[in-house]
């Protein structure tokens, strides 16, 4: 990328002034958030006691629902705690057969009010990332790990992943998505089965044995920095378009709305 293409970048982001640095990231810093938990909470425990397990739930909850029973069994889940504390199920929006999937953390506040995911801050980065790349956010289908929001945007806890989990899966199924950008650790740990830092697994692709599109393809899986953290760490905003980039590559899209943007 150069350097006048990350200036455009940054400008089509609503950013005058560039962040410029060349350094990466620590790779052993995990980072991630709630969609609005961007500029209040610190960096995200790298504890393995946020290891998701969702093999268990899966084993347990084989679902084989289409989309209609599976937002209603959603929005009627009682299945872990957050179900006492949120107000909305934020289920997931977009073009059920997208090529391209987005899965962040989970609710924030504004979700959990609206039912929608990342239409908080994180939320406005994101779509402006995703117009960025020359597409809208209508074209590509966005969920998170939990439905629900976790109280005073907490990370989502071992459990709660574990039983949320499923969920996610299987809208991953139904959409098969070509790709899928793992917004953050949670997303990108959950989905790849790992406790790798994200800072070591961003910016390449991966697969998991159990994301495949519907003909058996794998769904290439790019994990990269969650918006939010992309807020309080612009200088995160760099990495994160040369991981989406590749993804632009691979879809075969042009960023038209760089060029259109003064
Ligand atoms: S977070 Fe997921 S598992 Fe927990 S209550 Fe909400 S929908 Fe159910």
């Amino acid at each position: 990328m150069t350097n006048r293409d990350y200036l455009h970048y940054l400008e089509v982001l609503g950013f005058n002034h560039a962040p410029y640095t060349s350094e990466t990231p620590n790779s052993s810093e995990t980072v991630g958030q709630s969609d609005e938990q961007a500029g209040e909470n610190s960096l995200m425990a790298k504890s393995k006691s946020s290891t998701p397990k969702h093999t268990q739930a899966l084993a347990s909850k084989a679902f084989d629902l289409d989309w209609t029973k599976l937002e209603q069994k959603a929005n009627k889940c009682q299945s872990c705690k957050l179900a006492d504390t949120r107000n909305t199920v934020v289920f997931g929006s977009g073009n059920r057969n997208a090529d391209l999937m987005f899965v962040g953390e989970g609710p924030g506040a504004d979700e959990d009010e609206q039912g929608v995911p990342f239409v908080g801050r994180a939320g406005q980065l994101l779509t402006k990332m995703i117009e960025a790349m020359g597409i809208s956010r209508n074209e590509v289908f966005i969920a998170n790990v939990v439905k629900c929001r976790p109280p005073n945007n907490r990370n989502p806890e071992p459990d709660e992943i574990a039983e949320c989990s499923p969920f996610l899966l299987r809208q991953v199924q139904l959409v098969s998505p070509k790709i899928i950008v793992a917004l953050g650790t949670f997303a990108s740990q959950t989905l790849l089965e790992t406790d790798t830092p994200i800072g070591q697994l961003r910016g390449q692709y991966h697969q998991s044995q159990k994301l495949v599109q519907k003909d058996g393809s794998p769904i290439k899986i790019m994990p990269t920095f969650h918006p939010a953290f992309c807020l309080r760490n612009p200088n995160m905003k760099k990495p994160v378009w040369e991981d989406l980039q590749k993804v632009m590559t691979d879809l075969g899209l042009t960023p038209t709305s760089l060029t259109q943007q003064p």
